[in-house]
């Protein structure tokens, strides 16, 4: 429960703290323990308007000057976000449960793009034809696009908008950040290194908020793109609304990844991978995996691979383990009640349907933290691919078994889903392994590799109901989002060979 002495996180306008005068807050639990730890600000449209207009102000600024004095800027950032992680991984640890070698994991792949985006002068640079007809020459601009918005989701409050707002900047834009509501302090934790940094007032703000603050952004004219990324419903409404008032959107959306394990893997190296990527970060990662697609013959003796090592996994407060003596849980809590509430649901939805409850963990509790928002990791075999359990995503630790007779059969189940962020094949054969990246329907694909996450040059995104928009994330196409291109066609006359008058269509010779 909160009180009235429960700090409040505000926003971050104009390159300072600022108090919400909106009379509307929610809740910030600390996810390992259930308590209240904070409160955060929900903007209204004075808030707003005041965030837009700071943005504007600090676009017009940050966008005359020098590229190498922004890069000196970016450059700042990145060492000092590079001493300062722990603190950061802390504040991520508190608001979203993640242990905290997790959360230096995070922020260590957020900083790739910033690292990324130090390098920005020779990613926007333009083209130049020269004579492209007798006297003419035609060269390109990268040019930024003003304000941009980024609104991001509960699971990764640091890597998440680093995808985005590295870039962003670089490329002379001003960010409006609108993180999630469940954990916002890492987000003004980042404001005030951007300030360290020397970034101008107004080139990163920090708006807090729900429905209200997202749609004061989609409305706006002065906000020139949104990249969005969270749940599949709320992204395919944020493309629809930010395409019809005519902005650039991106809109990342959720998941449900599959593993197909051919019968001649390493299944013991498939257990650890297993293990790893659908029990880290309790599940709830957008690149998670949800569903292992075993090939018969090798079903039954996987499970019992995997069944061995769940019972090896420790459940806890994710800051457990920062003294340096005690042992780091594997995983924390989920991020709300009501998200236990949901996860487990769906454990019940597939018992119903059939599935096999090999490990159950609904009624995990954790010693002294009774009111922490634990589940243990749960592992279902034999569900029917028509239950829900199976179709949805459930963001949480559990694990699903299916079983296919063949490579074909696993391919043809991946391609019938409606998401198409990660998968990944286990074999050691090659050939199956081309295969299956020439045919699978999907915008990640990992061979012995879990969890596919595109290092920062290269581009990350899925297909289908998981990316809404043209552009995926960070890398080339990141750049080419956060900039638009103008065309120019210059003649420098000679006088002795100036044309004279011709009303026809420009035609070159
Ligand atoms: P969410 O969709 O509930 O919230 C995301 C953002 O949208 C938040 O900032 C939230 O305040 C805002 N929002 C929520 N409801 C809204 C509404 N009705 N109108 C306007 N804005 C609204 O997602 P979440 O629960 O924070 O995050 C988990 C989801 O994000 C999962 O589905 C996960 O797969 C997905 N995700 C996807 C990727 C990816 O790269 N594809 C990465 C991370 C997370």
């Amino acid at each position: 429960m909160s009180n009235a002495t429960t700090p409040v996180v505000g926003h971050w306008i104009d390159g300072a703290r600022s108090a919400s005068t909106s009379g509307r807050t929610a809740p910030v639990h600390n996810p390992a323990t259930g308590e209240v730890i904070r409160e955060v600000a929900l903007a209204n449209e004075t808030e707003i308007a005041a965030a837009i207009a700071s943005a504007q102000q600090g676009y017009e600024t940050w966008s005359a000057m020098s590229m190498a004095r922004r890069q000196a800027v970016i450059f700042k950032f990145r060492e000092l976000l590079n001493n300062k992680k722990t603190e950061l991984a802390a504040i991520v640890t508190e608001e979203h449960g993640k242990v905290l070698s997790d959360a230096m994991g995070e922020i260590a792949r957020g900083q790739e793009v910033v690292e990324l985006a130090t390098g920005f002068p020779h990613l926007i640079k333009g083209g130049f034809s020269e004579n492209v007809s007798t006297g003419i020459d035609v060269y390109t601009l990268k040019q930024p696009l003003g304000v941009v918005g980024v609104i991001s989701p509960f699971n990764f409050p640091v890597m998440v908008p680093m995808w985005f707002f590295p870039i962003a900047i670089a490329a002379g834009n001003a960010v409006i950040l609108k993180p999630s509501e469940k954990d916002p302090s890492a987000a003004i934790w980042m404001a005030e290194l951007w300030k360290e940094a020397g970034l101008p007032d107004g080139v990163f703000t920090v708006l807090n908020g729900d429905k209200q603050a997202v749609d004061g952004l989609l409305n706006a004219p002065e906000v020139q793109s949104i990249s969005f990324v969270g749940s599949t419903p709320i992204a395919q409404y944020i493309y629809e609304t930010a395409a019809k008032n005519g902005k650039r959107v991106q809109a990342l959306g959720g998941a449900k990844n599959h593993m197909l394990v051919l019968p001649d893997a390493d299944l013991d190296l498939v257990a650890d991978q297993a293990i790893n990527a659908g029990y880290g970060a309790a599940g709830e990662r957008c690149m998670a995996l949800s569903v292992v697609l075993a090939v018969e013959p090798v079903a039954d003796e996987l499970i019992e691979k995997i069944k061995e090592r769940i019972g090896n996994l420790v459940v806890g407060n994710g800051a457990t383990g920062a003294d340096g003596t005690t042992r780091e849980p594997d995983l924390g809590p989920l991020i709300t009640a009501e998200h236990r509430a949901k996860v487990s649901n769906y454990v019940d939805i597939a018992e119903a349907d059939g599935g096999r409850i090999v490990i159950d963990g609904r009624d995990l509790k954790v010693d002294g933290h009774e009111d922490g928002f634990f589940f243990g990791p749960t592992l279902i075999d034999n569900l029917s691919t028509e239950s829900r359990a199976y179709t949805e995503e459930i963001f949480g630790p559990v694990l699903q078994v299916i079983r296919v007779k063949s490579f074909e059969e696993g391919v043809e189940l991946i391609n019938s889903g409606q998401f198409g962020n990660g998968t990944a094949i286990f074999t050691n054969d090659g050939g199956a392994a081309r295969r299956f990246q020439h045919e699978i329907h999907v915008g990640m694909v990992g061979i012995n590799v879990p969890i596919p996450v595109p290092v920062a040059y290269h581009s990350f995104g899925g297909w289908k109901s998981s990316l809404f928009g043209d552009a995926k994330a960070y890398g080339v196409q990141g750049f080419d989002f956060f900039t638009r291109e103008k065309a120019i066609t210059s003649r420098w006359l000679d006088p002795a060979k100036h044309g004279g008058i011709n009303l026809g269509f420009p035609q070159n010779d």
